[in-house]
């Protein structure tokens, strides 16, 4: 008979902050430059070049760490990890191993309750759904510690395997490491794991978080063990995952190799995979180093960092309203679903043109309308993040009046925020530029309708036989007639009351 096994899952998180220069010089950190357009002496490693810690790196790693229930080291130091690879130009990578900036933290995370990505990356391999399991479960995930560190820079390949070129603009980007504890048992914990850091990292605005730009980047630490076994069994770990749903799949994928293997009664091999998401399987990459192969010392060019307590105060008091808070205000302010408020806190740009359309316009059920339905539909259809929404609270506000005043209908009104969504265009000057206005005047929609009813002299009898729906059908003429400027619903009545 089979053992049935538990999967042991730990994951170290990079991600990018959103400086606007390197960790340790004032080159940029702007993306899509010509390659080592944005390097200097010190993230090229020149020899004599002084590194001069980014103050900006510190505090957004405190502001994670608060955020994330951590201890700030009061007193912490920057390490050399040292390794040669040809993007690394000072052969050593300036990190922290002793003592990282925030240590013992934890989050909470929420499961059972599927978001879109945990539906979408539980999805099995031939697109079998998952159920939907309503009972939402709460757990603590702990973080061990959250590092600073640098990033290195990028090797680019010709297609003929003959030259490498290296571009350094990645190098010196500063990064956090946030290293979980082995807390979490399945797939499904780690997407809700990194949702939750994503979103706390991206309401503070210390970074955009993107998996598949390589802003956020995780690797996974796995390993099995027979259930009710209290030891840790052989790990491994696979590399930059960059979506939730490679993530998902190699889960799984070593998962099942490392229990085949001790089921053949194997030894699992501490090591480093590679995951290939499109074979649906992993390769070893190499044996897993020990921070003792990296020779770490403390950076002799640095001073340690020394963090006052007004420092913290500072940074705490600084913190925004996470999405927890968030929903729990929503819930008592506006008058909408909880539905309409989870899906406009995911995101913390949603959630502020939320706040302030409502507050100009007065009515927050028709602006989180317009964000749940338009605003989803065009974010989709262009590829585009909620955070890369560019029209502006106000002019969403005016869109809204301009339909309750009836100067235009609904089907304009759409017509409009599709322009409004690309060029943030003011929707009244739009509308009246175009020459969209309504016809408010019921004389000269009533002479559509009976132009209408003459015309259509088929759908008159069918509504006069009591097929009610033939009225729609000539609501629709009008509307056309009107080249979309009648109210539909004042067209409905005087057709009704010509035909009755
Ligand atoms: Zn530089």
């Amino acid at each position: 008979m089979s053992k049935e096994y538990e999967t042991v899952i730990g994951l170290e998180v990079h991600v990018e902050l959103a400086t606007k220069t390197k960790i340790f010089c004032g080159c940029s950190t702007a993306f899509g430059a010509e390659p080592n357009a944005h390097t200097c002496p010190v993230c090229t490693g020149m020899p004599g070049s002084l590194p001069v810690l980014n103050k900006q790196v510190v505090e957004y790693a405190m502001a994670v760490g608060l955020a994330t229930n951590c201890d700030i080291t009061r007193h912490c130091k920057f390490d050399r990890k040292n390794y040669f690879y040809p993007d690394n130009p000072q052969n050593y990578q300036i990190s922290q191993l002793y003592l990282p900036i925030c240590r013992n933290g934890y989050v909470e995370i929420e499961t059972g309750k599927l978001s879109e990505n945990q539906k979408n990356a539980l999805k099995g391999k031939n697109g079998s759904e998952i159920t939907e399991n309503t009972e939402v479960k709460r757990k603590k995930v702990g973080i061990h510690e959250i590092h600073m560190e640098e990033d290195a820079g990028k090797l680019v390949h010709d297609d003929w395997g003959e030259v490498s070129l290296v571009d350094y603009n990645r190098s010196g980007v500063p990064l956090i490491e946030i290293v979980s504890e082995p807390d979490m048992r399945s797939a499904e914990e780690v997407i809700a794991y990194l949702e939750k850091l994503r979103m706390i990292i991206q309401y503070l605005g210390a970074s955009d978080c993107k998996l598949q730009e390589g802003s956020m980047r995780a690797d996974v630490n796995l390993s099995v063990r027979a259930v009710g076994s209290t030891e840790f069994g052989t790990r491994t770990e696979m590399k930059n995952l960059n979506s939730f749903t490679s993530i998902t799949h190699a889960i799984e994928g070593e998962r099942n190799r490392q229990i085949d293997i001790l089921e053949s009664g194997g030894k699992v091999i501490q090591e480093t995979r590679r995951w290939d998401d499109t074979k649906f399987e992993s390769y070893a990459m190499r044996s897993k180093e020990d921070a003792q192969d990296y020779r770490y010392f403390p950076d002799p060019d640095l001073l340690p960092v020394d963090i006052a307590d007004e420092w913290i105060e500072k940074v705490k008091a600084a913190q925004p309203e996470f999405r927890e808070a968030k929903i729990e205000r929503y819930k008592q302010e506006y008058q909408i679903p909880d539905y309409d408020i989870e899906l406009i806190t995911s995101s913390k740009r949603m959630a502020d043109i939320f706040e302030e359309a409502s507050g100009i316009c007065g009515q927050p059920k028709k602006v989180s309308n317009w964000l749940m339905v338009e605003t989803m539909r065009l974010l989709k259809e262009k590829s585009m993040d909620p955070d890369q929404i560019r029209f502006s609270p106000a002019n969403l506000a005016k869109l809204i009046e301009l339909v309750d005043s009836k100067v235009i209908n609904n089907s304009t009104a759409k017509e409009v925020f599709e322009v409004m969504f690309d060029n943030d265009t003011d929707p009244a000057k739009y509308v009246e530029e175009h020459g969209m206005k309504q016809e408010n005047d019921e004389g000269a929609v009533k002479a559509i309708c009976e132009k209408v009813i003459a015309e259509n002299p088929q759908s008159v009898a069918d509504y006069k036989g009591g097929k009610d729906k033939a009225i729609g059908f000539l609501v629709g003429q009008v509307m056309k007639a009107a080249k979309g400027k009648a109210d539909p619903g004042t067209a409905n009545k005087i057709l009704k009351e010509l035909l009755s």
